[in-house]
């Protein structure tokens, strides 16, 4: 899939999902209300301290799900997906390398995998770990670069890029690029990192 097709497939899933992106709003994309309206695959998601590929393992067996693979117990990810049928657990980890803008963004890179890949999973999971999402530019196969593109696309809304750097410029003349990171940053709930990655692809704010 290309850029553009991650793009069109973004703004499909938000009209689906009647949660289209109201700049005038302010406040971070509605995470939560996407993975509860996601009908194919039902998501069941949870939050898990100092997530390893073991505790995934254990809780879905808990869950009366059969798993084959199991892995190296003591693998530490940042998320995990899991489909099985018509549903999906998904995973995320919280621990002190994941604050809250890490966290939103794995949890819209296994979101990604649920819309994207949700008929054609290796052995039915993704496990991520932390190195796999902190690079965009990483070596990383097609999935996964989709993955990421797509939960930039969701959490980073270029309209509301567009029209908070229009405010900057109103009222102050300017909008210097770092400036309109942070301010974006803290409003949408997201990573700096991945903030000035969006807004350098979209050519937002002056560098
Ligand atoms: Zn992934």
């Amino acid at each position: 899939m290309t850029p553009s097709d991650i793009r069109t497939a973004v703004a499909e899933l938000r009209r689906q999902l009647r949660l289209q992106v109201d700049p005038a709003k302010p406040g971070p994309v509605p995470l939560d209300a996407f993975f509860a309206e996601l009908n194919y695959p039902r998501l069941i998601h949870h939050t898990v301290p100092d997530l390893t590929r073991g505790k995934v393992i254990d809780h879905l067996r808990g869950e009366g799900v059969r798993v084959l693979e199991a892995g190296d117990a003591a693998e530490r990810l940042a998320g995990f997906i899991f489909k099985a049928g018509r549903a999906a657990w998904v995973y995320v980890s919280s621990d002190r390398d994941n604050p809250i803008g890490r966290q939103r963004f794995t949890a819209g890179h296994e979101f990604a995998h649920a819309v994207l890949h949700r008929d054609d999973m290796p052995e039915q999971f993704f496990a991520d770990t932390h190195q796999m999402l902190s690079n965009p530019d990483a070596e990383l196969g097609p999935k996964e670069r989709e993955a990421n593109l797509f939960a930039v696309e969701l959490l980073i809304p270029e309209e509301v890029c567009r029209a908070r750097e229009e405010e900057l410029r109103r009222e102050h003349g300017c909008c210097p690029r770092g400036v309109l990171v942070y301010r974006l940053a803290a409003e949408l709930l997201v990573s700096r990192e991945s903030t000035r990655y969006r807004l350098n692809e979209l050519k937002v704010g002056d560098e």
